[in-house]
């Protein structure tokens, strides 16, 4: 076995994930892809390999002890480079994972890796959460909504609680600095029909760095006028008054 992909299913396995070495052999050639096009397209500022291995493809994958279905539509707002989506994707292989980014040319660049590597469980989807949230196409039509480093947890909620279907879990990855945000965002979460349930802080491997992952469930539907257009989420302060 090669020792990158060794290493990935060892430290997989101190964080009771377990990664097979098919599975294991996918996630190390994803990672080499990525890196390979980061030299002309930036997609991350993550380059040497054991960090990429831990702070990209582990932590992606701790969202798994929170998907209970293995064959759950999941959504990834703001995939970027494709993290948590694609991880998760080569995981669970009876998962559809719809991939959205409101930039064109990373999912591209995603796309073309996971045709390449076999990866045939996700959807491409081009457009801003907030738009895709009031089109009936896409509302309330996720069992779960995931999403890392795309905004602060009030915005991030607007954004994917009206795409989570209701009895569905909307898990944002945060860090250290969460337990402010969840102050802030506490009623927002609520007025969009979400309920928080627990939050897990993560240390991966020994590292200084924290991860949190919350789980805010979706237990009623979103008022129609959320969210709203981005002009109005930039203008405008998130309207608590709503019943
Ligand atoms: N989730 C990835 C990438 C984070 S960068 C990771 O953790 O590595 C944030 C990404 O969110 C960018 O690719 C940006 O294009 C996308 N994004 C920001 N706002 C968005 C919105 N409103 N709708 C869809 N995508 C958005």
């Amino acid at each position: 076995m090669n020792n990158k992909v060794e290493k990935l299913i060892k430290f997989g396995a101190e964080l009771e994930i377990s990664i097979s070495e098919a599975q294991g052999e996918k996630l190390i050639q994803y990672m080499e892809e990525i890196l390979e096009i980061n030299k002309h397209i930036n997609l991350t500022r993550i380059t040497e390999e054991d960090e990429f291995i831990k702070r990209h493809l582990l932590d992606s994958l701790t969202l798994l002890k929170y998907i209970k279905n293995p064959s759950a539509s999941i959504l990834d707002v703001g995939t970027g480079g494709g993290f948590p989506g694609i991880p998760l994707a080569i995981m669970m292989e009876g998962a559809t994972i719809t991939l959205l980014d409101s930039t064109k040319k990373k999912l591209i660049v995603v796309e073309n890796i996971a045709k390449a590597l076999n990866i045939s469980n996700i959807k491409i989807l081009h457009g801003r959460a907030e738009e895709l949230g009031q089109d009936r196409k896409y509302r309330e039509s996720y069992d779960i909504v995931t999403s890392r480093a795309v905004a602060n947890l009030t915005l991030l909620s607007e954004y994917c609680l009206p795409l989570t279907k209701i009895g569905g879990k909307f898990l944002p990855m945060k860090g250290r600095e969460y337990k402010s945000e969840i102050t802030e965002a506490e009623k927002p979460i609520a007025v969009l029909g979400g309920e928080i349930k627990a939050m897990e802080e993560c240390l991966i491997l020994q590292s200084e760095w924290v991860h949190v992952i919350i789980v805010i469930e979706k237990i009623k539907k979103t008022p129609r006028i959320l969210p709203r257009t981005n002009g109005k989420i930039k203008s405008e302060k998130f309207p608590l008054l709503l019943k």
